[in-house]
């Protein structure tokens, strides 16, 4: 430290100096801490919204590819005698895999997970 060879005068403004440079890095680290409290706020609140796109279908349920596009098709048939007509619900993600609403399986597999494939 060149403030321990000051003479007396000199090193009460050293003291004042020090203790302004140690609030300083006081300020400083309460910053640090309110940054990281910051990103882990941010953090938490991409997990959360990760679970809501799940939930909605908005990721692929095999590799977490993001939706791709969501379309009703209509399909008609007889049920009891009488024309029905009805919109199923088709779902594509970008990894391939496409749902469609009402199957067990997919109509296309998801190419990024092997057991699907043939
Ligand atoms: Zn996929």
């Amino acid at each position: 430290m060149p403030w321990l060879n000051l003479c007396t005068r000199e090193s009460k403004i050293a003291k004042a100096e020090i203790s302004r440079l140690k609030n300083d890095t006081d300020s400083h680290s309460s910053e640090i801490e309110e940054k990281e409290n910051e990103l882990d706020g941010v953090r938490k609140k991409l997990e959360s919204l990760s679970v809501l796109l799940e939930d909605h279908e908005l990721l692929c349920p095999e590799c977490k590819a993001p939706l791709l596009q969501r379309h009703f098709h209509t399909i008609f048939g007889i049920a009891g005698g009488r024309e029905m007509e009805a919109d199923i619900e088709i779902v594509e993600y970008e990894c391939g895999l496409v749902l469609e609403e009402g199957k067990a399986d997919p109509s296309y597999p998801c190419k990024n997970t092997k057991q699907n494939q043939p």
